[in-house]
């Protein structure tokens, strides 16, 4: 608990150092008539990547686009930057990055004010590096979101992040540097927005507990028997919400629930104790805090990743958005179970990861993202993906305190784990 004090005081938490910093930069803006806040996106082809650039196209007065990531789609990009005409891409896919600066050159007969395209992973990090911006949006799938987090912060930029593996793995780090560089760590997953919106009702010391909600997924009230037989097609198919495939599986297996406890421990900065999780399957209780004085405090909305992510953006404003509106007589019933730790071993893990502490968070998330790609390849079953990641678990040697190579070291060494489990 003591690595996420802040440095201004003994008496001020990570989280309300957060809030000042951020909320400081938004005044100093406004009063200086600083230009429009300037944006890194990584992960712009994904989906909330997408839902990134809506946002950003929908406050362009404020804010605008000057880097961009994505993984291998080049032409999308292409037609990305037709609208965002940004100063630097980054592919870290090499032939899509050389694919892509062929083909600008061709459109730009000659390059001239064309932008810079960077390549490979190495490439991504120098890019968040270099681009001067004020905020990174961090939209990366899995793992490899990582390093650029972590250039993000440690370059002096607010990191607005939706890659929660980044916090999984090295959520004590990603806040030391945050808090050494006085920038803010802003929750973009719906769950982590609503909790740090709740957590504006009361302080740090008078919050009881965390509640996550999860939507339980496709297989909320499958029996095993039938889980077992599940396909990637059936487990692609989210009740509630319209995302990337990894993430989708997650919610199936409630492995995504257990990445967001322990991304709820870093972001929050509370022990695991104080973070519950509550089945809601209508998905219009983002999530709550319960304060010690016996009040629960919600956030609430049809589900839609804009909203999230634009409170990012705008923190601590509010800016006008055309989405759905909640009409509770309409949605009628917001209905509430335990979840089923027998059926969904997910969260049990997600305790036991907490409890170990230091690598055990990179090797559960590496084991798990191998595992999720084996079932979408339909080379294992979904059971077997408790299993896969149960066995790294219980195998991993834990280093305490972790340096962010020893983290990397530990992804690597649970990947071949799996690999060589399952070859
Ligand atoms: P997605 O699969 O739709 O998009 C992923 C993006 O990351 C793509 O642009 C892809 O090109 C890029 N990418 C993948 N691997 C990369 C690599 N090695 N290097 C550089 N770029 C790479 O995923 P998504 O659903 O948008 O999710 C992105 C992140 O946000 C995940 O961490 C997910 O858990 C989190 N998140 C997503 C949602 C959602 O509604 N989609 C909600 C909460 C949190
Ligand atoms: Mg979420």
């Amino acid at each position: 608990m003591c690595s996420g004090r802040s440095k201004v005081g003994s008496d001020v938490s990570t989280f309300d150092f957060r809030v000042t910093a951020a909320a400081d930069i938004l005044l100093i803006q406004m009063e200086t008539g600083a230009g429009k806040k300037r944006i890194i996106l990584l992960g712009a082809t994904g989906s909330i990547g997408r839902s990134t650039l809506e946002v950003v196209e929908n406050l362009a007065s404020e804010m605008e686009i000057v880097a961009l990531a994505t993984g291998t789609r080049w032409e999308q990009m292409l037609e990305i930057l037709k609208r965002h005409p940004a100063r630097a891409v980054a592919l870290t896919d090499p032939s899509a990055a050389e694919a892509l600066r062929q083909s600008l050159g061709r459109d730009s007969a000659g390059g001239a004010g064309q932008p810079r395209v960077y390549s490979g992973a190495e490439g991504l990090v120098r890019m968040v590096e270099e681009a001067p911006a004020e905020t990174v949006v961090g939209a990366i799938s899995g793992a490899a979101g990582l390093p650029a987090s972590v250039a993000a912060l440690e370059t002096g930029k607010d990191l607005a992040l939706a890659n929660k593996e980044s916090m999984v793995c090295a959520g004590r780090i990603l806040n030391r540097i945050a808090r050494e560089r006085g920038r803010s760590i802003l929750p973009v997953d719906s769950e982590h927005s609503a909790i740090f919106q709740c957590l504006r009702s009361g302080r740090r010391e008078e919050v009881r507990a965390l509640i996550l909600t999860a939507s339980g997924g496709p297989f909320r009230s499958a029996p095993r028997e039938r889980m077992a037989r599940v396909t990637p097609e059936e487990a692609l198919a989210h009740p509630t919400w319209r995302m990337g495939a990894k993430i989708t599986i997650d919610s199936a297996t409630l492995m995504n629930k257990a990445l967001e406890i322990i991304e709820a421990r870093w972001l929050f900065d509370l022990p695991g104790e104080k973070i519950r999780v509550v089945i809601h399957p209508q998905s219009i209780v983002h999530s709550m805090v319960e304060f010690v004085d016996g009040s629960t405090i919600s956030q609430l909305g049809p589900p839609d990743m804009k909203v999230p992510i634009q409170y990012a953006l705008t923190f601590p404003a509010r800016r006008p958005l055309a989405v759905a509106r909640l009409d509770l007589a309409e949605v009628g019933r917001l209905t509430f179970e335990p979840p089923d730790l027998e059926r969904f071993p997910s969260l049990r893990m997600a305790y036991e990861v907490l409890e170990k502490g230091g690598t055990s968070a990179a090797a559960f998330n590496a084991a798990n993202e191998v595992a999720v790609d084996l079932f979408l390849k339909r080379r294992i079953g979904f059971l077997r993906i408790y299993e896969l990641v149960e066995h790294v678990l219980s195998a991993h040697n834990v280093v305490p305190d972790p340096t962010l190579e020893q983290i990397f070291q530990a992804d690597r060494w649970a990947r071949d784990e799996v690999n060589r489990i399952q070859a």
